[in-house]
């Protein structure tokens, strides 16, 4: 098998320029037998911070990032319905065992494993793509010989992906990457199934980074493959086990973080092995991002205030994925919504979309919401916090905790009052109120469940994107990060269609020559924008 050709991705930035994506559809013939589609359905192939920034000693990160900076694009559990509060014991100090004598895990209570099941069994039942992807390659085992360590919020859609993992071969050790996301009763249940979880509700930053380092540093076991969400794992293993990397086969990351990270140690010629971007896949990026949004940003808003939409003034800022999924959802429910933007393309497609484009100051006397979802900084500054009116509710639907000043309400002449869990109203001396969300953080990470069928198109991906780099003769991919083959993407979407019993058009072969493509895809040139 000849090395594939780098093909960096045209006119998308500085980073995703770098990407690689590989055509020659027959280097996934493995892949190919694998997935092979349904029928009338896609074929597939052929018929086939830079590091410097990172701490410097161990567990000294600041807990706001181990809160905030873990992967956003997938989910927590701000429903799990259990709670690390009830017990004072750390899981670090208690003796557990499964049904079958092994104590390699530690969560909260394994007790609780039952109930966890049951979670999981909910949670596949949205995600039939994954299980038939089980099933399909359950009889190859793609991930045979596998040992794959993950970093991850833990909840029962993830729980679905790592048990498909186990069932297609591979051995999986895992830990949180997220100290408030994980479902104790799912984290049970994958330990009573012989899954070595390291992970619960509410750990210390210490305990984050022990659990981190009981998944790696184990005698007899070493990792082969990673998955990361945002990044920690593969800091973790980069600065304490470097060695490991001479085993590592790939990684594959799926946060926006996490990847930013990856191509930053790719630009310093520091990345040892192959990476993929899952974040950037089509299927992620215009499904996570935007339905998944859509849909939760309603949920977090209604659950911590009970606020109606219907004629409410709303302003949004940044009208990228996430930010549409939220006005759409806002707009269907008669909120009168404004948009503010700094790129004009986006701009644009917000006043074609019917919306009011405005700068923050021009209607931060008036709203009743303010969402940020921008993926910057400082969007939403204590001056527009003091000109907001009474009753204001601001919250952030971006990766992390920047967006909006929160430092700033952070004075001796405010008053602040939890009046809900989650829901903290900040009091000016006059008694303005105005009701902060999850401290600013993630709305729908912190304060409402998301769907589970968009994580299945997340995890479907992810599972995907393992078995290419794991089976992967060598030279195929170089030590650089690479984005999934458009033929996997559409090979995810279409394991999805079934759900909606979706019927797909098949090409005619004039067609298939007229529009000079092959009739088993790829449909789309690399730079088609969906
Ligand atoms: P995106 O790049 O598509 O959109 C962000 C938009 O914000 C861009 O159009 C950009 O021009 C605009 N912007 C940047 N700075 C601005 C400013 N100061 N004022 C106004 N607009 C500004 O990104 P996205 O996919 O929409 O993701 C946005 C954020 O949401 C990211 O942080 C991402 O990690 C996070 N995210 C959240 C979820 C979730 O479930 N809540 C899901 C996926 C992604």
């Amino acid at each position: 098998m000849s090395m594939p050709d780098a093909m960096p991705l045209p006119g998308v930035g500085e980073e995703l320029k770098q990407a690689k994506e590989i055509e020659d559809a027959e280097k996934y013939s493995f892949l190919a037998t694998v997935t092979k589609a349904p029928k009338k359905q896609i074929q597939f192939a052929d018929d086939m911070q830079e590091f410097t920034k990172f701490p410097t000693k161990t567990g000294r990160r600041s807990l706001s990032r181990s809160i905030s900076q873990s992967s956003t694009d997938s989910y927590s559990s701000a429903a799990s319905y259990t709670d690390s509060s009830d017990d004072e014991v750390s899981p670090r100090e208690k003796q557990q065992t499964n049904s079958k004598g092994s104590s390699n895990f530690c969560v909260k209570n394994i007790k609780q494993a039952e109930f966890g099941r049951r979670e999981i069994e909910i949670a596949e039942q949205d995600m039939s793509a994954l299980i038939s992807l089980r099933k399909r390659a359950q009889g190859e085992k793609p991930l045979a010989g596998a040992k794959i360590v993950g970093c991850t919020h833990i909840t029962a859609q993830t729980a679905v992906l790592i048990e498909t993992l186990c069932a297609l071969g591979a051995q999986c050790r895992w830990s949180a990457c997220n100290i408030y996301s994980t479902q104790n009763e799912v984290a049970a249940a994958l330990a009573e199934a012989g899954v070595a979880v390291f992970a619960w509700k509410g750990e210390s930053e210490d305990d984050f980074w022990w659990c981190i380092d009981r998944c790696v540093n184990m005698d007899g076991w070493q990792a082969n493959m990673i998955l990361d969400d945002g990044g920690d794992l593969t800091h973790w293993v980069y600065k304490k086990y470097p060695n490991v990397f001479k085993k590592i086969r790939g990684i594959v990351e799926e946060s926006v973080t996490g990847v930013h990270r990856l191509y930053q140690l790719s630009k310093a010629g520091k990345l040892c092995v192959p990476a993929m971007n899952v974040n950037d896949s089509v299927t992620k990026q215009k499904f996570d991002n935007l339905y998944c949004c859509r849909e939760s940003i309603l949920d977090g808003l209604k659950r911590t205030t009970d606020v109606m939409f219907g004629g409410k003034q709303v302003v949004v800022c940044g009208y990228g994925e996430v930010g549409k999924g939220c006005c759409a959802a806002l707009k269907a429910l008669g909120a009168i919504v404004y948009i503010t933007e700094i790129d004009p393309i986006c701009a644009l497609q917000a006043c074609m979309d019917g919306f009011r484009v405005v700068k923050l100051n021009e209607v931060i006397r008036q709203v009743d919401v303010v969402i940020t979802c921008t993926g910057n900084k400082n969007v939403v500054t204590r001056e527009h916090l003091d000109r907001m009116k009474n009753s204001c509710i601001v919250c952030n639907m971006g990766h992390s905790n920047t967006e909006i000043d929160v430092t700033s309400l952070r004075t001796p002449e405010l008053t602040w009052e939890r009046v809900r869990s989650q829901v903290d109203h900040v009091i000016w001396p006059d008694g303005k109120r105005v009701v902060l969300l999850a401290e600013g953080r993630l709305l729908n990470l912190s304060c409402s469940t998301v769907p589970t069928f968009v994580l299945s198109i997340t995890a479907t991906t992810q599972a995907l994107a393992l078995i290419e780099l794991y089976n992967a003769p060598e030279g195929r991919y170089k030590q650089d990060v690479y984005l999934l083959p458009k033929k996997m993407d559409e090979y995810v979407a279409s394991l999805h269609l079934p759900s909606f019993d979706a019927h797909l058009t098949e090409l005619t072969d004039d067609q298939a020559k007229y529009l000079g493509l092959n009739k088993n895809g790829p449909f789309k040139p690399n730079y088609y924008r969906y």
